[in-house]
């Protein structure tokens, strides 16, 4: 099975629903994926300076730390002095893509975000600009691309209505998210999408669902981590997910999406200690550490127990070196955009 995804790039729902069923095939699964993403990637590693600009957010999603409804988090929000403040730090780190993200704060208007971006740009242009910022009409993307963002991070949760209908409240919808998602790609932005795994109600049907629906999509980045309950969500007495299905899946979209931009993302890092590594090991080629503040950054809480939330940047930075070096990679310096079918095979 693990050779037929490999070379075929699919499977059908039944047999992925095998493959992610047990751990049994793990092994072979990850060596698979660390085999193809060499074959595209080689030991590289990209690494994204994550700037969390503000924990203000218009929505109430059941799974978020900073939703609406939370009124215990402590709120903060970024100047965009602050902003070009942190980017700056970063380039001098190495970094060469900056993320923008926040919760759906509307003090933020589209004038204010095309001019952080501008700025940024104006004063690193060797530098990719991506914004996590949520639903906005065409008109606001549009907004930000002409100002000069080349990137655009919207996970789409789940591809399940019913089960998106479950995480979120009323207001928001499953359309709504892929309309955005369309209109981000009709733009001209890399678009990175995914999901949680192990997130409330979630089947293993759900998940071929949101696999299908990258296909459709074809984003150029897909992140994934596991669901962290956080205390103050409704959501606080549901199991997180695991490391182990969530490393199942990192290896399952690197086969069936060579070319993909696949974070090790924190949340896995929170889940287990060393889940950065065995991310890695099992296909991701993107790390995102921290940019932000460290008087800000144990408020930007969307689960418990976030890691690096008391380091400096570049404690983050030197920390997350010799990590990657030890699992036998290699933080390169550059924007780190996705390859594509054009620019080399993958003759494994
Ligand atoms: N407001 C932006 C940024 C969201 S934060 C947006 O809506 O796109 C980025 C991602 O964190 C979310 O897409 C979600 O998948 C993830 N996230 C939120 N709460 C989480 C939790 N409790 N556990 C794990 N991941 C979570």
């Amino acid at each position: 099975m693990i050779e037929k995804l490999k070379r075929d790039g699919d499977l059908s729902d039944d047999e992925l629903k095998i493959l992610l069923a047990s751990g049994e095939r793990d092994a072979p699964l990850f060596a698979a994926a660390d085999e193809v993403r060499r074959a595209v990637y080689g030991t590289d590693v990209y690494i994204r300076g994550l700037i969390e600009f503000t924990n203000h957010c218009k929505n109430d999603c059941l799974y978020c730390g900073i939703r609406r409804g939370n009124g215990l988090a402590e709120r903060y929000r970024l100047t965009p002095d602050e902003i070009l403040e942190c980017a700056g730090q970063g380039y001098e780190l190495g970094f060469r893509t900056f993320v923008l993200q926040g919760g759906e704060d509307q003090h933020y208007t589209d004038e204010m975000i095309c001019e952080i971006i501008s700025r940024i740009k104006k004063r690193h242009g060797d530098c990719a600009v991506t914004l996590s910022i949520g639903e906005k009409p065409k008109e606001s993307y549009r907004a930000y691309w002409r100002a000069g963002a080349d990137r655009y991070l919207l996970r789409h949760e789940t591809a399940d209505g019913a089960h998106y209908s479950k995480l979120h409240p009323a207001s928001m919808s499953l359309d709504v998210r892929k309309r955005c998602l369309w209109d981000l790609k009709e733009i001209g932005f890399q678009v990175g999408s995914g999901f949680m795994v192990g997130s409330p109600h979630q089947t293993t049907e759900n998940i071929v669902s949101d696999l299908r629906f990258l296909q459709e999509l074809e984003p150029a980045m897909i992140g994934i981590g596991p669901f962290i309950s956080h205390k103050d969500t409704p959501f606080r007495n549901f199991a997180s997910g695991t490391a182990e299905l969530t490393l199942r899946l990192v290896a399952i979209l690197r086969l069936m999406f060579p070319y993909a931009l696949i974070p090790a993302t924190t949340a896995l890092g929170t889940i287990a200690p060393d889940g950065r590594e065995r991310g890695l090991a099992a296909g991701a080629n993107v790390v995102m550490p921290n940019l932000s503040p460290v008087g800000v950054r144990k408020h930007y809480l969307l689960y418990d127990n976030k890691i690096c939330t008391g380091d400096e940047a570049a404690e983050c930075r030197k920390c997350l070196e010799a990590k990657v070096a030890l699992a036998g990679y290699e933080i390169v310096v550059h924007r780190g955009d996705a390859k594509t079918h054009f620019s080399g095979g993958v003759a494994v």
